[in-house]
């Protein structure tokens, strides 16, 4: 057995720990054996003084410890860290295959057993998020395993997400291996997409939609389309590649949608068809509204509007002034698909602030599936916070 710093719980307080939760927050401790340093393993004892397993300390967060294990008899060294990326690796080789794509989400956090660590690889290139204390201490190692697994040989790090404040943690974009491309060319069903691997989203693309942006292809031909935060044309490029008669797509960001028009022309795709507006959606809503423009699918896809739960309430108005627009927007036998990426609202919540905005639009409406992330973002069972994106199809 390691011995590392002990890190004791509350009486009482072993219950998320025992059904796996890998968080476990400032107020649950009692004590710690010695100060250990951010990122530095302890192990996580229960009052009565038996190991719960090991965890990376986190001196900043509320949540304080990420755990990596929770079998005593583990030892968190680069073997064990090496095991889980080949893991997490090996199941997007039996899930993905790769005709789909060639950019795919290799590790999903905590839902993968590496709390805090995003890695997606573009093409050759891998792009690496450190997100947690734990994640940052094992930096340099991680880095080194992912070539070792991948037979790759470049790493652009994209440590810049907001939560890395609450981890005590500064910002950091650049080279970690060999020599990233700043942008590539990806190949998702078919359809070529520039990421900007740099300047963005994310980590530079929103990959997690990649079934969504195919299913909607599904649906697109002969019809008249509205692509609410298109961001670099995701939807909007699936749509015209499988004949839309016209996609209007619209975003706040120049920049995204500059590449989006990139995207359309390295796809060959008919550019008379396509109309780029750069502009604020709730605005444009309600000038179409006013205006009795109608579409036959719209696609309502925005940033996260409550990152958790404390901002559902706001975000929740934001959802219902969007959706019940874009209801009113549709005509009859028309398609919505709404998403919501926000943490703080739940599936549950989310389908009745959408039955909300369709009762108040005066539409009679039935949703015909249900969306979700793609299988390279798995949610482990013993976090369900791994899901967080949602969707629905809503059929008028
Ligand atoms: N559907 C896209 C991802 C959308 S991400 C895809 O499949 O790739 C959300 C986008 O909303 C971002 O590009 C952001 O620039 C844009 N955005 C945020 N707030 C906005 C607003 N009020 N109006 C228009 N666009 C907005």
């Amino acid at each position: 057995m390691d011995t590392r710093p002990i890190l004791t719980l509350k009486p009482g307080r072993e219950k998320p720990v025992l059904l796996r939760h890998p968080w476990l927050f400032a107020s649950g401790i009692d004590r710690l054996s010695s100060p250990p340093a951010p990122g530095e393993t302890i192990q996580v004892n229960s009052s009565r003084g038996e190991c719960l397993g090991w965890a990376a300390f986190s001196p900043a967060s509320q949540i304080r410890a990420r755990f990596w294990s929770f079998s005593p008899t583990d030892v968190i060294d680069r073997a064990f860290l090496h095991s889980r990326l080949q893991r997490a690796i090996q199941l997007r080789q039996r899930t993905i295959p790769p005709t789909e794509t060639d950019a795919v989400r290799l590790v999903h956090a905590e839902s993968d057993g590496l709390p805090g660590l995003i890695v997606d690889r573009y093409g050759s290139t891998l792009v690496m998020q450190c997100l947690s204390a734990g994640i940052e201490y094992w930096k340099e190692t991680l880095a080194d395993l992912l070539l070792e697994c991948t037979g790759l040989s470049d790493i652009l790090e994209r440590s810049d997400a907001d939560v890395r404040s609450l981890e005590g943690l500064p910002e950091r974009i650049g080279p970690l291996r060999g020599q990233p491309a700043e942008q590539v060319t990806i190949t998702e069903n078919g359809i070529k997409y520039k990421v900007d691997l740099v300047k963005g989203h994310k980590t530079g693309f929103y990959l997690d939609q990649r079934p969504n942006r195919a299913c909607l292809g599904q649906y697109a031909a002969d019809k008249e389309i509205l692509n609410c935060f298109s961001f670099t044309g995701g939807f909007t490029l699936s749509a015209l590649a499988h004949q839309a008669k016209s996609v209007i797509s619209i975003d706040s960001s120049g920049d995204a949608l500059a590449l989006a028009q990139e995207n359309l022309i390295l796809n060959q795709l008919p550019a008379e068809k396509a109309e780029w507006i750069e502009g604020d959606v709730f605005q444009l809503l309600r000038t179409y509204r006013d205006q009795n423009r109608r579409f036959d699918l719209i696609v309502l896809d925005p940033p996260k509007f409550a990152p958790t739960v404390a901002q559902a309430e706001r975000a929740s108005r934001g959802y219902k002034d969007i959706n019940l627009l874009a209801f009113k927007l549709l005509r009859p036998g028309g398609l919505l698909f709404t998403f919501s990426c926000s943490g703080g609202i739940s599936a549950d919540l989310f389908q009745k602030i959408v039955a909300g905005a369709a009762l108040d639009a005066g539409v009679d409406a039935r949703i015909i599936a249900h969306l979700g992330q793609g299988s390279d973002h798995p949610t482990a069972l013993n976090f369900p916070e791994g899901t967080y994106l949602k969707g629905l199809i809503c059929a008028i």
